[in-house]
């Protein structure tokens, strides 16, 4: 917290003190979020690329002077999270029609999302509190992350989740020993319950939105893809939204690196919604308030029908002179089989939604061909195998004869 000036409303825009404050503006209540401003000055003699080289740290901790925790001392004992591959694309820019591409495979943390980078918070700062039960509500990501990362440091988790949630991540819950509450509702109904379960019992918030710092641990994706490309971005950044926690945290990565002087400029930010729940997409294309959404889509991750961050979500996408865009859950089907078929990579919908979305802005040229772009692969298809299966055309078993198989092979023209 050392570098930390001080937390400032997004409503009213008035500072508070961090040791005043437990979650949202003591004014405005729970819709006015708290934004972190930092010290960037004195922050320039700890974050710079002199010491990015040099640091042996391969994790989301190697930025921790620009996290919000007040000691590293509990750091190496965590599970590894972030410094998650960041690869080019070979085939897939040339398929979809783009000159350059890259994919940040955040697959490959512990939970299989990025999810783990605002655990990795709240974990510690439960710590920092000598709190033994953390709470949250969620669509699965957030809770199976929440799960995994408490559990590997001895901590307890109350998890809140809507009837629907993926059998895989509530698998993963379990599996971690949280005490699991499944919601006779939606995502809507999940969040409330917690809201007032974490007010009555005290225990320690993950709710991603109203928790200032959470949305400090997703900035790292940004500042690994920056390190990643030597600190000369994509024109564009890809991410699907839900809540707006993913979105803003990027956008904050950038605004830091930029008032470090690391990077010239924030590249645009292009926010994926699905079509069957498009809160901000709805609001940015009606040029209207946000309005609640029916939750009807395969992208669990990002089915929520009302976003808990929107403002600094919207801000994020203004301010980087970016856009919206919605896709159909077919077009997030057909992004989940070309990148496991192009790349390799196996994706859940949420996490491919960001390939579909910058296709759908492609074609309608909000992006254009001789740019380059950076999609976030946000969560792993291991996740929801039923979604994937969907992918699937229907296989054939064939007789145990090379006559059949042969034909067979024909048939699918390999031979
Ligand atoms: C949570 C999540 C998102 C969206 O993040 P928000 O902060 O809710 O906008 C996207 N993809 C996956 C896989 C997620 O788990
Ligand atoms: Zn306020």
């Amino acid at each position: 917290m050392k570098y930390v000036k001080h937390l400032r409303c997004t409503l009213c825009q008035k500072t508070f003190n961090p040791n005043h404050v437990s979650y949202t503006c003591p004014n405005c209540g729970i819709e006015g979020i708290l934004e972190v401003e930092f010290d960037y000055s004195a922050l320039k003699n700890v974050i710079n690329t002199k010491a990015l080289i040099n640091s042996h740290d391969f994790s989301m901790w190697r930025y921790s002077p620009l996290l919000c925790i007040e000691s590293t001392q509990n750091l190496s004992s965590m599970l590894k999270i972030g410094w998650t591959p960041l690869y080019r694309a070979n085939r897939l820019n040339k398929s979809i029609g783009i000159n350059e591409l890259y994919i940040k495979d955040e697959s490959a943390n512990p939970s299989g999302s990025t999810k783990d980078r605002a655990s990795g918070i709240a974990v510690i700062k439960a710590l920092e509190q000598n709190a033994s039960i953390i709470a949250c509500s969620s669509t699965g990501n957030a809770a199976s992350s929440l799960a995994c990362h408490a559990s590997r440091m001895g901590l307890k988790t109350v998890i809140f989740i809507p009837k629907r949630a993926p059998i895989g991540k509530v698998t993963q819950m379990s599996l971690y020993g949280a005490t699991l509450v499944s919601v006779d509702g939606d995502y809507k109904s999940a969040y409330q319950l917690s809201k007032k379960a974490i007010e009555q019992h005290g225990w320690y918030n993950r709710n991603a939105a109203i928790n200032p710092y959470l949305v400090e641990g997703k900035k790292t994706v940004a500042l690994e893809l920056a390190e990643q490309l030597n600190f000369s971005l994509t024109d564009w950044i890809v991410v699907s939204v839900g809540d707006g926690c993913t979105i803003a945290g990027l956008y904050k990565g950038f605004y830091d690196l930029f008032h470090l002087g690391l990077i010239k400029k924030i590249p645009h930010l292009l926010g994926v919604q699905s079509e069957g729940c498009a809160p901000f997409y709805q609001a940015y294309i009606n040029d209207e308030p946000l309005q609640e959404a029916l939750e009807d889509t395969i992208a669990d991750s990002i089915a929520v029908g009302i976003p808990r961050n929107p403002i600094k979500a919207m801000n994020a996408v203004k301010n980087s002179h970016g856009s919206w865009i919605a896709i159909s859950d077919i077009l997030i089907l057909n992004a989940m089989h070309t990148l496991g078929s192009s790349e390799g990579l196996f994706a859940e919908p949420a996490g491919a939604a960001s390939l579909a979305g910058l296709q759908e802005a492609l074609a309608k040229g909000i992006i254009k061909p001789d740019e380059s772009a950076t999609i976030i692969m946000t969560g792993n298809g291991l996740k929801d195998p039923k979604n994937a299966e969907k992918t699937m055309p229907p296989l054939k078993t064939i007789k145990d004869d090379l006559n059949s198989l042969n034909e067979y092979l024909n048939q699918k023209g390999v031979i």
